[in-house]
C-alpha cells in the first residue's frame, strides 16, 4: 500500500462535504439542466483540473517565473495555449485569468485609464455585468455608455451603436452576450470601432464552444482581443481565456500579471488544455452542431405551444422565453421547473416592464442536455413538459409528477464526468 492509500478519503475526513458533493452528483444526473451558462466537463477534464497542480506556484509566464520548479508547469501552460491557438486560428493567448470576468477586467486595464468611456450592451438587453453595467466596477470607475437592442425586432442596435460611437469616442467597446440568442456580427461593431478608433473587444464567453467548432462566426482576426470563459459551451474547468493580436500580447500578459493577478491556477490550466484537446476532436464539432440543432427544435416546439421567443427564435444554444403571453412571472416559472426537474433561471427580457429580481423572462440552453446525448426526441418532450408546468405552476402533483418522468428520461443518457 503507497502513502495515499493510506491517507484518509474525502468521506473519511469530511463526511459532511463528501456528502454534499455526492448529492450535487445526483442532482446534476437526474435533473435537465438547461442553465445556458452550465455544462459537463468531462472525466478527463475533472482529473487533470482536480490535480496536484493545485499546489504549485508559478507567478509570471514560462521561462519567465518568479519561483523554480516551473519544469512541468511551464510545459503544460505552453501546451495549453498552443492548442488553443491553434484551435482558434489565434497569433496569442493568456490562459491565466481566474474566470470569464477577471479576463475582462485585463482588458480594462490594458488599454484604459480610469473614467475612459466605453462602450457595451447594457444588461436588460442582453450584456454582460462587465460590460459597462451600473452595479460593476466596469460601470463605476469607466464612463460606460450602454447600446441596447431594437424595439421592434430585439435585435442589436446598431444605428444606436454607431450614434453613441460617435458622440462619446469610447476607447473600448465591447461586443459579446449572456442572454442574446441570435449570431453576433462582429464585422458590423469592427466597422464601428474603426470610425471613432475603439479597441474593439468580442466576449464569447458563452458561445466559445460553438466558435472552436465553427457553428458560430468567430471574432479572431476580427476583434482586437477576445475573451471567454473556458467552462461554458467550451466545456472546460472554470477559468477565463484572452486571445488578441501579436501586437497587444504584452499588454494584456502585464494586465494579467503583475496588473490583476498573483499565481495562475495551474490546475486550471491543465484541465483547459484537455478541453482544448477535446474541442480539436471531430466529435466536438458534431456536439456543437447538435446543441445548435437542439435550440432549434426546442424553440420550435415551444413556440407552437404559444410560448413567446425573443426575437421569435434562435441561432446559437440559447432561448430566452417572455412569459407576459403565460401569465406568469419568470421567477415562478423557474422555480416550478426546478421542481420539476427542469433547471433554467429567471431573466429579464428587453424593455421588461418587471425588476430584475423579479423578471419577466425564462433563460434556457441546451449545451448541457446535449453534452449527455440527448436530441430531437427529448427536445420534444422536454417543450411538452415545459408547456404543463407553466400551465399550472401551483399543481405540486403535476410538477412531482413531471420530476419523476424527467429523472427516467435522465437515466437514459448518463451525463460526462460523473460515475453511474
Ligand atoms: C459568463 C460571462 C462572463 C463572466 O464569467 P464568470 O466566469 O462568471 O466571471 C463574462 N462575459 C459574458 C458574456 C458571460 O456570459
Amino acid at each position: 500500500m503507497n502513502e495515499s492509500n493510506r491517507e484518509p478519503t474525502l468521506s473519511v475526513v469530511d463526511p459532511t462535504i463528501a456528502q454534499l458533493i455526492a448529492d450535487e452528483e445526483r442532482r446534476e444526473t437526474v435533473k435537465l439542466r438547461l442553465i445556458p451558462s452550465e455544462n459537463y466537463v468531462s472525466r478527463a477534464v475533472l482529473e487533470a483540473s482536480g490535480s496536484v497542480l493545485t499546489n504549485k506556484y508559478s507567478e509570471g509566464y514560462a521561462n519567465k517565473r518568479y519561483y523554480e520548479g516551473q519544469q512541468i508547469v511551464d510545459e503544460i501552460e505552453n501546451l495549453a495555449c498552443s492548442r488553443l491557438c491553434e484551435l482558434f486560428g489565434a497569433d496569442h493567448v493568456n490562459v491565466q485569468p481566474y474566470s470569464g470576468s477577471p479576463a475582462n477586467l485585463a482588458v480594462y486595464f490594458a488599454f484604459c485609464q480610469p473614467h475612459d468611456p466605453i462602450m457595451g450592451l447594457g444588461l436588460p438587453a442582453g450584456g454582460h455585468l462587465t460590460h459597462g453595467w451600473n452595479v460593476s466596477i466596469t460601470g463605476k470607475y469607466f464612463q460606460s455608455h450602454a447600446y441596447g437592442v431594437r424595439k421592434e425586432d430585439h435585435r442589436i442596435d446598431f444605428a444606436e451603436v454607431r450614434a453613441l460611437a460617435k458622440e462619446h469616442k469610447p476607447k473600448l467597446m465591447w461586443c459579446g452576450t449572456t442572454a442574446y440568442p441570435r449570431i453576433l456580427e462582429f464585422d458590423k461593431f469592427r466597422e464601428i470601432a474603426d470610425e471613432v478608433g475603439a479597441v474593439l473587444a468580442a466576449d464569447i464567453a458563452h458561445i466559445s464552444g460553438l466558435v472552436a467548432a465553427g457553428v458560430h462566426p468567430s471574432p479572431i482576426g476580427i476583434a482586437d482581443v477576445v475573451t471567454s470563459t473556458t467552462h461554458k459551451t467550451f466545456r472546460g474547468p472554470r477559468g477565463g481565456m484572452i486571445f488578441c493580436k501579436k501586437e497587444h500580447a504584452k499588454a494584456i500578459n502585464r494586465a494579467v500579471f503583475p496588473g490583476l493577478q498573483g499565481g495562475p491556477h495551474n490546475h486550471v490550466t491543465a484541465g483547459i488544455a484537455v478541453a482544448a484537446k477535446e474541442a480539436s476532436m471531430p466529435e466536438f464539432k458534431t456536439y456543437a452542431q447538435n446543441v445548435v440543432d437542439n435550440a432549434k427544435v426546442l424553440a420550435e416546439a415551444l413556440a407552437g405551444k404559444g410560448f413567446d421567443l425573443v426575437t421569435g427564435g434562435t441561432d446559437n444554444h440559447l432561448i430566452l422565453l417572455d412569459l407576459t403571453p403565460k401569465n406568469v412571472p419568470g421567477k415562478v416559472a423557474a422555480q416550478a421547473l426546478d421542481k420539476a426537474g427542469i433547471v433554467g433561471n429567471y431573466n429579464s427580457v428587453p424593455f421588461d416592464p418587471r425588476k430584475p429580481f423579479d423578471p419577466s423572462g425564462l433563460r434556457i440552453g441546451t449545451p448541457a442536455i446535449t453534452s449527455r446525448g440527448m436530441g430531437k426526441d427529448e427536445m420534444l418532450k422536454l417543450a411538452d413538459w415545459m408547456d404543463r408546468v407553466v400551465a399550472a405552476p401551483d399543481d405540486d402533483a403535476l410538477l412531482t409528477q413531471v420530476a419523476r418522468e424527467v429523472e427516467e428520461l435522465c437515466r437514459s443518457f448518463p451525463p460526462p464526468g460523473i460515475p453511474a
